[in-house]
């Protein structure tokens, strides 16, 4: 996508896939890959499952598709009630669609609903984290804040407030909770300046992935951010295409830190890159109030088809079957330890953070001053294309508005073991030895 100008220029062509098993795929040359980021952070159970593969071609031989004003079909409610089971109810209403896209779109058109029918047509924007990521649509471009893909859209997207999340790595205040405490403050007074009655809902991610590289809000930020929304009467929805269904170790990242959103989103990991499948979740009483105006003016063709739903319900099944968020506590200790120790042997390394398995490892050209490398340098790219050499994908991701320097996720398959963690840590580290003579070989010249 926008970053692939990029990729052509700094490494040789992609490869052609071939075939893929578990948490390996292979190209047409049948050199062997480690999916060491599941896709784009999607293949959450790793490749040829033949449960998901039976699960669907059975709901195939049924039937594919149904319309949702023509008949309800059984996988749509199961896998609704799943999910309402997921939240442990605190989320009883679900509405479904194809990607995270249209779930945040989704999200900020209900929000948006559910206050025209309650009487406050004011509350007409939102807020939102600068650097983000909220999908790729107008709405959800609207939220995002990444310069470079807002750019073009300025004059067509309904854009923002946009403030800064809490910076662990390179905050200068006393320590972590006055960080937050002065992050808290200022969001605070951005939102007082703007006028609380216009706001409509606060947008963000309860870990950040593709856009800040697996860094973490922690629980005091959340917290506070539940309150201010309490406070100004607006709602909150959590953007959970990325770490919903399993990513983090819970169901939900929310639920490491006891703030219970609005509205939350998911997609990715829901699917397993088996089919496009995400969903809305929200509470009863917020959907009844738009119900009531007339109902949701909203929907897309293939929300909630059967085999969508089918395939949802399959993957839940086998993260429940296989007992694999107790796999991601224990893999994502073993990864991150492994990612750790990694960061002590190069100086280079200047963050590793995360939380089960979802790991982010940044790049930067000082470790003392924790500078980024200059943008145009493109070392995001270039250590994805060594760790590909040696077998092993990772999700990689620019400079983001000079907030967050070049990094890549590790974000492999929650079904991982634990020799598969240790193969993708050797490769890496082979990656790692590479990239240090290459920048030793620049500086040299
Ligand atoms: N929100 C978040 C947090 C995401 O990571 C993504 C995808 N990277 C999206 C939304 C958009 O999802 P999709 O690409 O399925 O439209």
């Amino acid at each position: 996508m926008t970053d692939s100008p990029l990729f052509y220029q700094a490494g040789p062509a992609l490869p052609e896939v071939s075939h893929a098993e578990g948490v390996s795929l292979w190209d047409t040359q049948g050199k062997e890959y480690l999916d060491g980021c599941s896709g784009a952070i999607s293949c959450n159970l790793g490749h040829g499952r033949q449960d998901i593969r039976d699960a669907m071609l059975a709901q195939l031989d049924r039937v594919a598709f149904t319309y949702r004003t023509q008949f309800e079909n059984a996988p749509a409610l199961a896998l609704g009630h799943a999910l309402v089971g997921l939240t442990d109810g605190a989320l009883d209403k679900v509405f479904f669609v194809s990607s995270g896209s249209e779930a945040v779109e989704s999200a900020l058109k209900l929000a948006r609903q559910y206050f025209v029918a309650t009487g406050a047509p004011q509350r007409r924007r939102f807020v939102s984290l600068r650097p983000s990521y909220h999908g790729s649509t107008l709405g959800a471009l609207g939220v995002t804040g990444y310069r470079p893909l807002e750019a073009p859209f300025t004059t067509l997207t309904h854009a923002s407030l946009k403030v800064p999340g809490p910076d662990f790595y390179r905050h200068r205040d006393a320590d972590d909770d006055a960080h937050v405490d002065r992050v808290l403050a200022e969001t605070r007074a951005t939102i007082e300046a703007a006028g609380p009655e216009s706001i409509i809902a606060f947008v963000l991610e309860p870990i950040g992935g593709a856009s800040t590289g697996g860094r973490l809000l922690g629980e005091r930020y959340l917290k506070g951010v539940r309150a201010l929304c309490d406070e100004f009467g607006c709602l909150l929805i959590l953007d959970e295409v990325l770490t919903g269904v399993g990513r983090t170790g819970t169901w939900f990242a929310y639920q490491h830190y006891g703030v219970t959103p609005d509205l939350l989103v998911t997609a990715k990991g829901l699917g397993a890159g088996y089919y496009p499948v995400g969903a809305l979740l929200t509470r009863r009483d917020i959907v009844t109030e738009v119900m009531a105006s007339g109902g949701f003016q909203h929907g897309h063709t293939y929300a909630g088809n059967p085999l969508a739903c089918a395939t949802g319900l399959a993957v839940i099944e086998a993260i429940r079957r296989e007992g694999l968020l107790e796999n991601v506590r224990a893999r994502g200790e073993q990864l991150g330890t492994g990612l750790r120790a990694l960061a002590e042997r190069h100086a280079w390394v200047g963050h590793v953070r995360g939380l089960g398995l979802l790991w982010g490892v940044e790049l930067v050209a000082d470790p003392a001053t924790r500078e980024p490398f200059p943008a145009e340098q493109n070392r995001f790219a270039q250590i994805t294309a060594l760790a590909r050499e040696e077998g092993l994908l990772v999700y990689p991701r620019r400079t983001l508005d000079g907030v967050a320097g070049d990094h890549f996720l590790v974000t492999p398959p929650l079904t991982i073991t634990a020799d598969e963690v240790e193969t993708l840590l050797e490769r890496l580290s082979r990656a790692m030895a590479r990239f240090d003579r290459a920048l030793a070989d620049e500086a040299a010249s």
